[in-house]
């Protein structure tokens, strides 16, 4: 096994530890490995050979001897015990999906809003990967603490873009947003600006608990929204403290669907947002699917390896995540 389907059997084994409150620094501690791995992609096979598999940062004994099992065997007991005692036993019909053909992530931060790097550096990030394209998406106004962007910022950010890209070979930089859904399913930017974004992402941040039926409404409508391309994090759940929204899923997943509108799977360890189980529910209905980091740093790319598994696991073929497709196939709602 190489250290990105290792680092994926321990971002599952965090993902399932952060279920019990009791786990969550043993669940940290496997994510925070399964991104060391991500990130640094060491030998596996050369470290356990020679004893040093705690070499690797935040490996400790415990998790070495997950490794060592997954480098001999492919597959890790402890994974499989946790699997059954969440009730998530192996299933037959996962897909195979290979992170070599991944060709760009769609959600992304920059210093603009609440993102830690500048664009140029995350740009630079992406092309190191030699992803084919990069969305910045940085958050819309209505979130004061994360500094959104209104009308004037984003030409202002436009502007930037550009000279970034004159400086960055191979990379095709698109500029979006991540737009709030707003309480009542509208939008927090005009019709006027989204439209001349390449992508939009409308995602639920705040009033996730809202009771059942208007969260319905809210959710429909972003869906139904022309100019939304994908729904961020759909529940907004933060596995471990925070329960995201519930509402009618298979009605917003059909209406999704219907307007070809994806949904996001959040690869973010602290979001893991569609669930497994949602996402293939997701696809049930008919859905497309992001696959992003929501990186606020360009370390952060690294969430996307680490979280294949989970659409693996819901079983979705590459051919209905849109990051697997060339630029010129990506379509967003501007061509629709
Ligand atoms: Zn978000
Ligand atoms: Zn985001």
């Amino acid at each position: 096994m190489d250290a990105i389907g290792a680092a994926q059997a321990l971002s599952e084994i965090g993902y399932l530890l952060r279920q019990d409150p009791k786990e969550i620094y043993r669940a940290r501690a496997f994510s925070a490995a399964a991104w060391a791995l991500a990130l640094e992609r060491p030998d596996l096979t050369a470290l356990h050979r020679s004893g040093s598999l705690t070499s690797i940062e935040g490996v400790g004994e415990g998790i070495a001897k997950v490794l060592k099992e997954l480098v001999e065997n492919g597959s890790s007991r402890y994974l499989e015990r946790l699997r059954e005692q969440m009730k998530q036993e192996a299933r037959g019909d996962e897909s195979a999906l290979d992170f070599a053909d991944y060709q760009g992530d769609v959600h992304s931060h920059t210093e603009w809003s609440d993102g830690r790097a500048t664009m140029l550096e995350m740009a630079e990030g992406a092309q190191a990967l030699g992803y084919r394209y990069l969305g910045i998406t940085d958050h819309s106004p209505r979130i004061k603490v994360v500094n959104g962007l209104d009308a004037a910022r984003l030409v202002a950010q436009a502007r930037e873009m550009a000279d970034v890209q004159s400086r960055v070979d191979g990379v095709t930089l698109l500029q979006g947003i991540e737009v709030d859904i707003l309480e009542d399913g509208s939008l927090d930017l005009p019709d006027a600006v989204l439209e001349i974004l390449d992508v939009v992402i409308a995602s639920p941040h705040v009033k996730l608990r809202q009771e059942p039926a208007a969260m319905n409404e809210r959710m429909l409508r972003a869906v139904s929204h022309p100019h939304v391309d994908v729904i961020g994090h759909p529940t907004g759940r933060r596995p471990g403290s925070r329960e995201g929204a519930t509402y009618d899923f298979e009605a917003v997943f059909k209406e999704a669907a219907r307007h070809g509108v994806a949904l996001e799977i959040d690869c973010d360890p602290a979001r893991m947002d569609l669930s497994p189980e949602l996402a293939r529910l997701a696809m049930d209905c008919g859905c497309n699917f992001a696959m992003d980091a929501d990186a606020h740093a360009p370390a952060e790319f690294a969430y996307v390896p680490m979280g294949m598994w989970m659409a693996r696991r819901a079983g979705i073929p590459k051919e209905r995540i849109l990051n697997f497709k060339p630029l010129d196939q990506l379509t967003m709602a501007s061509q629709r």
